[in-house]
C-alpha cells in the first residue's frame, strides 16, 4: 500500500480492514434517501454524549467550526482577547480571529502544553477567555487553568480537537470549560471520511445557539431566528463515525502500546519523549518527540524508509498571518525551541511491534547507539 517500510499513517489499509462495515453504513444511509439532519446524526451525537459525558453535543462540519461556534456562542467577540498557546494547529488562532476577537499567545511548558504559570501575565482588562489546546491528545493542567479563569472572571473554551478519548482525573477532554470542540479530520483517531467536528457543552444556551447557527439560524424550515451558516455533519459521516466510535478504545490502546514500546526502546538521551501522566489517559492522536538534530534524524529515518512529519516547525506567532499581532522571534522561547526539535514518529494502530522496534533501532543508530 504505502511505499514506506513504516508509513506515518495508513488509511488505505484501514479501509481494507473496515470495508464491509463502512459499505454497510453507506448502504443503510443511502437506501433511506435522506442525507442531512437525519436520525443518524442524532444517534451519533447521543453516542458522543454518552462517551464523553457532555450534556450537549452538536455535530458540525469541522473541528475548526466547533471552536469558532463555541467561542461565538459563549459570547466572545470584537474587542475580546483570547489567550492560547503558540504550539497548535493554526485553526486555534483562526477560530479566535474569525469571531472578531484578538489572539494572545502564552508560552508552553516542557510538556508542549500551555503553561499555567505564565497565563496570568498575559491577562489584560480585555481578556475574555482562555483556550487551552490538548495537543496530541495530552490534557492541559485543567484544574490550574480553571482556577485562574475563576479568579479573573474568564471563561475557558477548550481546543479539544485532538482529545477524543483523552481524560484527566477520569473526566473527558472538552468537558472542563464552558465548551470544547472536537475534530473528526481524517488524521484524528476518530476520523470521518472527510471533514467533521463536534461542539461539546453542558450549557443549554450555548448548545441552543450553536444548533441554530450551524443550520442557517433556522428555527423551522420557514422561520429564521438569526443569520447562521451551513456547518452540518452529513449523515453518511455520522453513521461511519458511530461505527468507528465503538472501535476507538481499541485504536487508542494499540497506539498506546506502540508509544510505550518507543518509550522502552529509544535509548538515545538526545530524544525526549513526553510521559503519560498518572492522572491522565491520552488519546495518542499524534506521538511527538523532541529530538536534537531533528532535521538530520528525519533524513536518516527517511533513508531507512520510515515516514515522519514535523508538527509543526513554525510556532503560531511567527507565521506571516500573525504579523499584525506584533509578535516576534524570542517572544515564546520554549515554544520556539520545541518547534526546532519536534518530530512525529509513526505510532498508528496498524503498525506491528516489529515496525516500531525497527524505527526505535534506527533512532538509536542515528545517535550512535546499538
Ligand atoms: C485538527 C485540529 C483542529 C482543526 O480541526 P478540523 O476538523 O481540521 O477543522 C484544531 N485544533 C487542533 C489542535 C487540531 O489538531
Amino acid at each position: 500500500m504505502s511505499d514506506y517500510k513504516v508509513p506515518w499513517i495508513d488509511l488505505q489499509l484501514r479501509f481494507q480492514e473496515e470495508r464491509d462495515e463502512i459499505m454497510a453504513c453507506l448502504e443503510r444511509v443511502l437506501s433511506r434517501g435522506h442525507l442531512v439532519l437525519t436520525e443518524e446524526v442524532g444517534a451519533f451525537e447521543a453516542a458522543v454524549a454518552a462517551f464523553t459525558g457532555a450534556r450537549h453535543c452538536v455535530a458540525l462540519n469541522s473541528g475548526t467550526d466547533s471552536l469558532m461556534m463555541a467561542l461565538w456562542a459563549a459570547g466572545v467577540g470584537k474587542g475580546d482577547e483570547v489567550i492560547h498557546p503558540p504550539v497548535s494547529f493554526v485553526a486555534t488562532t483562526g477560530a479566535i480571529v474569525h469571531v472578531g476577537a484578538t489572539p494572545v499567545f502564552c508560552d508552553v511548558g516542557d510538556d508542549q502544553l500551555i503553561d499555567p504559570a505564565q497565563i496570568e501575565r498575559q491577562i489584560t482588562p480585555r481578556t475574555k477567555a482562555i483556550m487551552p489546546v490538548h495537543w496530541t491528545g495530552r490534557m492541559c493542567d485543567m484544574p490550574a487553568i480553571l482556577d485562574i479563569a475563576e479568579r479573573h472572571g474568564l471563561i475557558v473554551v477548550e481546543d479539544s480537537a485532538q482529545s477524543m478519548g483523552s481524560y484527566m482525573n477520569d473526566r473527558h477532554g472538552g468537558t472542563f470549560g464552558v465548551a470544547g470542540g472536537i475534530s473528526f479530520h481524517p488524521l484524528k483517531n476518530l476520523n470521518a471520511l472527510g471533514d467533521g467536528g463536534m461542539m461539546l457543552t453542558d450549557d443549554d444556551d450555548i448548545a441552543r445557539k450553536v444548533r441554530l447557527y450551524h443550520n442557517h439560524g433556522l428555527r423551522a424550515r420557514d422561520d429564521v431566528e438569526v443569520y447562521g451558516v451551513n456547518s452540518r455533519l452529513d449523515s453518511l459521516n455520522a453513521e461511519v463515525l458511530r461505527f468507528r466510535l465503538a472501535r476507538l478504545d481499541d485504536v487508542i490502546s494499540k497506539r498506546r502500546r506502540n508509544a510505550n514500546l518507543y518509550r522502552e526502546l529509544i535509548k538515545a538521551p538526545e530524544v525526549s519523549i513526553p510521559a503519560e501522566k498518572d492522572n491522565c489517559r491520552d488519546s495518542y492522536v499524534m506521538f511527538l518527540v523532541l529530538a536534537e538534530r531533528r532535521d538530520a534524524l528525519k533524513a536518516h529515518l527517511e533513508a531507512a524508509s520510515v515516514q515522519t512529519l514535523v508538527y509543526y516547525g513554525t510556532p503560531l506567532h511567527l507565521h506571516d498571518a500573525a504579523k499584525s499581532l506584533g509578535y516576534g522571534q524570542g517572544d515564546f522561547p520554549v515554544a520556539e525551541a520545541q518547534c526546532a526539535r519536534v518530530l512525529a514518529l509513526p505510532h498508528h494502530q496498524n503498525l506491528s511491534e516489529d515496525q516500531v522496534a525497527y524505527v526505535a533501532g534506527e533512532v538509536n543508530a542515528f545517535y550512535g547507539l546499538g
